[in-house]
């Protein structure tokens, strides 16, 4: 908003600028006056719009040409003053003063104007036949108003128009010669009801447009009140009102109609709730809300930001088969000026077997975007009204910093969703494929990805002792000169090599030797392509021995080339390492037979859950108050005791091995 309005009166002398000046101020008519008042300013809280508002007169007998540019220059309306009985003093505003003004103001940043014709007093007739084609003639002419500083007529008024003109002009609105709306207008409306049609059936039902009105005036709209305004809609227009609700159409005539009634201040007070300025953009300020990213934190969206997704995803997914079609899709950014989503992200999450994102992978392409780039993610929150329907302060208050990964490391405890592991290997070792496989696509499956489609990203979630997490793979393409700092930071180092290949190996080694054996990111030797028959690797050491050497988990055997999706085992475990970079898994392998493959599917069972479910209960209502419960820290902590829990787990395993 803006933080105060400047209003410059000009004309012929003697057409009476001072006098409505101190008429306005002393609320008489004076006698005598000076030539030129005194620059005066009116207080916010005494103004109809509660702006500061600065009045400033001019005289052509004390002030220079110079000095009449700069006021012209720096005024936010100007009002040309005539006197209603001089008629040359109305011939100057078209010959003399509109040309002046248009002359010495930014072409780009329109001042509005108002004609003011004084000394109604003084005629009987109203010069408004003289006006009106003038008016016509020059858009940026706001209103005219004819007064009287003698009869104190009209003169809050004026100031009140001059006021509005800088606040709510009409301008950017509306089109006086078409007598409609301007496209942009036109286009900042649609958007807003999309926005407020909570259900998405292009209709604004009564909760809707209390919820709606609420919004953009504080006040719910009373039920006579709401009947006046479909009843005015519907007398007008025969699909304005559908199943006693307004439609788009509807919605747009009756903005339509308060613009037309001199009521456009209501389509200000709505374009700017929902983030527009005066040239009916989305604002800066409303896109990007301030957030502070200090280094070593990372950015997640927090439960709010994930409900309000959720229901974005809902109100969408017409058809409620749990994916959003390429309509369906295109339908969610309907409200974006641009389509934020490339064919990628149908590579980068998980998809339907036609290929459409599913609820799943909507959240998690979000959780993407919200890590790698928190700006975006604030601007398209911005686009989907985020602020407004989740009814926060502003997009940043759907994003948590988490804190420095130092201090996670030093505490040993993570309050962390979204962990980042970078997948290193040589050209053709498997990379992809093991990406791709996260979100279950067998190699069959990938075979059928165009290129220009592919995504060097893979973001799906994952279970940590019984906790859902996001894992984030990144490819890095593999060139060992280039590899920046982007491409090395991140929870943890996935290595591929094919098995099937002797010279694959060789890569993994360098790189592991060359940026992490120093490192305290833990790292897994993957071992792709073990559905082909294994080679002996060109190296100093086998893949086995280097691990053993440098005290890494066994590489693991991996492949994509399965008849099903493929298993999901080898991702769960680059989580647990990403989550409890200090804890030592004794077992790697991926056979569900030995004990701690038992032990973490059993930890992920059913049976557990309920049990864990019983005995939160339990300890909870000893020990913990709501307010606790809702904080991840709580969780984390009772999560973190998953030591505590593997030894239980293993009680209620022995207690179950024996029964059978
Ligand atoms: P300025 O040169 O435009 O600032 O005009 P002034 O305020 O000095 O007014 C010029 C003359 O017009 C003065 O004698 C005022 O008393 C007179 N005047 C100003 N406003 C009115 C009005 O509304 N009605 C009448 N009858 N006289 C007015
Ligand atoms: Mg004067």
């Amino acid at each position: 908003m803006r933080k105060d309005v400047r209003i410059l009166l000009v004309g012929e002398p003697k057409v009476g600028k001072t006098s409505l000046i101190m008429s306005l101020v002393s609320e008489e008519f004076p006698e005598v006056v000076p030539y030129r008042a005194e620059e005066i300013t009116i207080p916010a809280d005494v103004t109809p719009e509660r702006v500061p508002t600065h009045i400033v007169d001019y005289s052509e007998a004390e002030q220079t040409d110079e000095q009449l540019f700069q006021e012209i220059s720096k005024a936010n309306v100007i009002c040309i003053v005539y006197s209603v009985n001089n008629k040359k003093s109305i011939e100057k505003v078209t010959s003399h003063w509109i040309p002046l003004i248009t002359d010495n103001t930014d072409k780009d940043s329109r001042v509005p104007l108002i004609l003011v014709g004084n000394k109604s007093d003084l005629v009987e007739h109203s010069s408004m036949e003289t006006i009106l084609p003038i008016m016509n003639q020059y858009s940026e002419i706001e209103t005219c108003v004819e007064c009287s500083a003698k009869n104190l007529k009209n003169i809050s008024e004026l100031f009140y128009y001059a006021q509005k003109a800088v606040l709510h002009p009409t301008g950017p609105l509306y089109c006086p010669e078409k007598k409609c709306m301007r496209t942009l207008c036109v286009k900042a409306l649609t958007r807003i009801f999309k926005v407020s049609d909570l259900d998405n059936d292009g209709i604004l039902n009564d909760n809707e447009l209390n919820f709606f009105q609420r919004t953009c005036f504080n006040t719910p709209l009373d039920p006579q009140a709401l009947d006046d305004v479909k009843n005015v809609v519907k007398k007008n227009l025969s699909d304005g009102v559908r199943d006693n609700g307004l439609t788009l159409k509807g919605f747009l005539f009756l903005h339509t109609l308060f613009i037309q009634r001199g009521r456009h201040e209501t389509t200000w007070t709505v374009l700017r709730r929902f983030g527009y300025d005066d040239d009916l953009e989305l604002n800066q300020d409303y896109l990007f809300p301030l957030l502070k990213v200090p280094p070593d934190c990372t950015t997640e969206l927090n439960h709010n930001a994930y409900l309000f997704l959720q229901s974005v995803f809902d109100k969408h997914d017409k058809d409620r088969d749990c994916a959003l079609s390429p309509d369906e899709l295109s339908d969610v950014f309907d409200v974006f000026p641009y389509m934020p989503w490339g064919p990628d992200v149908n590579n980068t999450v998980c998809t339907n077997e036609q290929g459409w994102v599913t609820y799943q992978g909507f959240l998690s392409q979000w959780t993407l975007t919200t890590y790698l780039d928190v700006q975006r993610c604030l601007e398209y929150l911005g686009y989907l009204g985020y602020s407004i329907i989740a009814e926060q302060e502003s997009q940043a208050s759907g994003i948590t910093v988490t804190r420095a990964k130092k201090i996670d490391l030093q505490k040993k405890q993570t309050q962390r969703n979204v962990f980042r592991c970078n997948v290193f290997g040589d050209i053709a070792s498997g990379k992809s494929g093991f990406l791709q496989a996260f979100l279950g696509k067998n190699l069959k499956r990938q075979k059928t990805i165009r290129e220009e489609h592919r995504s060097y990203y893979a973001i799906s979630t994952t279970y940590v002792y019984g906790q859902e997490k996001y894992l984030l793979l990144h490819e890095v393409f593999p060139d060992f000169d280039y590899l920046t700092d982007a491409d090395l930071a991140c929870d943890v180092v996935c290595l591929v090599y094919d098995t099937s290949n002797p010279y694959s190996f060789e890569y993994c080694a360098k790189v592991f030797k060359h940026y992490f054996m120093e490192s305290k990111i833990p790292c897994m030797m993957v071992a792709a392509k073990s559905d082909l028959p294994e080679v002996k690797q060109m190296y100093g050491c086998s893949p086995l021995e280097f691990c053993r050497r440098h005290k890494m988990p066994p590489p693991q055997s991996f492949t994509c080339n399965t008849s099903t999706a493929p298993s999901k085992d080898i991702y769960t475990k680059l989580a647990t390492m990403a989550m409890y970079p200090h804890a030592r898994l004794r077992c790697m392998c991926t056979c569900n037979r030995c004990t701690f493959c038992l032990c973490q599917n059993f930890l992920n069972s059913e049976l557990l859950q309920t049990i864990r479910a019983k005995l939160y209960a339990v300890v909870l209502r000893r020990h913990v108050s709501q307010a606790d419960l809702k904080s991840s820290t709580f969780w984390l902590k009772a999560g973190a005791g998953a030591t505590a829990f593997a030894v239980l787990g293993f009680a209620v395993y022995r207690v179950l091995l024996k029964q059978r």
